[in-house]
């Protein structure tokens, strides 16, 4: 049997920096390769705000946000090999990349020489524009749909597919582990998941925030040591400290003083993706031979890795479940650095 799902309930923005609104959205009919998602959890991301307000440009509207999903598989299509229904899955940033490109091969769909297809705010391969997860369902290709394990809640797992992913990847890339002094700046959505994963890979960490507000939270994720970047100290205290350091500001940095952390021949990586450029001083790095570096959530293959890896040490995210209706509420206590940690709508209010 065929579920009817042509058009599905949805939270959208209808247009650059308008409050998001209920509506509804069409989804393709469940081809060969797809998957129909019922989704039960959709985090709300920094990014989702970015582009619903058109920080980065080029926005597509009506906008329906959402990268950070998980659910169940309702349905699958006839050549389908990987989901069956009842399967609990998740979906990320992206929903499909050429498949051919020499980074596609590699596992790193997310750096597809075509460009990956985001799950929201981009056209599919018929140009049709693509709805993300604030939504009650979505159809995805297989190939581009994560296993979330039994161990983790889905509520809690949601988080992971954008957050987790784009701390993991840098994290396992710049050999995070024992022995490995890494500090995490921002403890917002991506952040406490890099304080959670870097200690659980066996790293000594570091929260670097605004302020010492959060201290006790950081602390309990899993932090060795915390500062608050607020106290000009704390730049002299810790210069040369960090093997690594990665910066998850939403907003410009001073990655000047930022580099001062860094022990020589270590690297500052960037995920964050304000609005604004920045300015750097080319002699914050050839002093220490230092590497500045960034990142973008990670492959599927590595993303699968990730939810084993959070799963296997009992990590998902610290969430506070809203409703559709309080999205817009929720992005404002987001852009005040107000949320602990992650924000995740669930879908049957929606
Ligand atoms: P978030 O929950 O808002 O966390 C960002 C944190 O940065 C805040 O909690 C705050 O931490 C700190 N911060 C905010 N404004 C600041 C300022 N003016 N100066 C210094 N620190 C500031 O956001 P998120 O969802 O984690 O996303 C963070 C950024 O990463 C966004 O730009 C997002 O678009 C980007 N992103 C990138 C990727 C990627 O693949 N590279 C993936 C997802 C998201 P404290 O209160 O602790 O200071
Ligand atoms: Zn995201």
């Amino acid at each position: 049997m065929t579920t009817n799902v042509s058009t599905v309930p949805a939270y959208a923005a209808p247009a650059a920096n308008a409050p998001l609104e209920r509506t509804t959205v069409p989804r393709r009919p469940v081809g060969e390769h797809d998957v129909l998602i019922d989704i039960k959890y959709a985090g709300i991301c920094h990014s989702d705000i970015h582009q619903a307000r058109d920080g980065w440009g080029e926005g597509i509207f009506p906008m329906v946000p959402g990268h950070e999903i998980a659910g169940i598989v309702a349905e699958v299509g006839p050549g389908v090999t990987r989901f069956q229904v009842g399967d609990r899955v998740g979906v990320g940033c992206f929903v499909d990349s050429c498949r051919e490109c020499e980074y596609c091969a590699q596992g790193l769909e997310q750096y597809c020489t075509r460009g990956m297809t985001g799950t929201y705010n981009a056209l599919d391969e018929n140009g049709e524009p693509t709805y993300g997860g604030y939504s009650s369902h979505i159809v995805v290709d297989e190939n581009y749909t994560l296993r979330i394990p039994e161990g983790i809640d889905l509520d809690e797992a949601a988080p992971l597919l954008c957050a987790g992913i784009t701390l993991y990847s840098p994290l396992a890339h710049w050999g995070a582990g024992p022995g490995k002094k890494v500090a995490i700046v921002g403890l917002g959505g991506l952040g406490h998941m890099g304080v959670k994963i870097a200690h659980a890979m066996g790293a000594e960490v570091t929260v670097l925030s605004q302020s010492l507000k959060k201290q006790e939270d950081g602390l309990k994720l899993g932090a060795d040591h915390y500062y608050a970047t607020s106290d000009p100290a704390t730049f002299t205290e810790l210069a040369g400290t960090f093997d690594l350091v990665v910066s998850t500001v939403s907003a410009p940095l001073d990655f000047n003083a930022y580099l001062g952390l860094v022990r020589t021949g270590g690297a500052l990586v960037n995920v964050g993706a304000p609005e604004e450029p920045v300015s750097l001083s080319l002699f914050s790095l050839i002093g220490g031979r230092k590497t500045l570096a960034g990142s973008m959530i990670g492959g599927i293959a590595e993303t699968q890795e990730m939810l084993d890896f959070c799963a296997a040490h009992g990590l998902g995210a610290e969430i506070e479940v809203i409703r559709g209706e309080q999205i817009n509420e929720a992005y404002e206590r987001v852009l005040a650095s107000d949320v602990r940690y992650r924000f995740v709508i669930d879908a049957s209010t929606i």
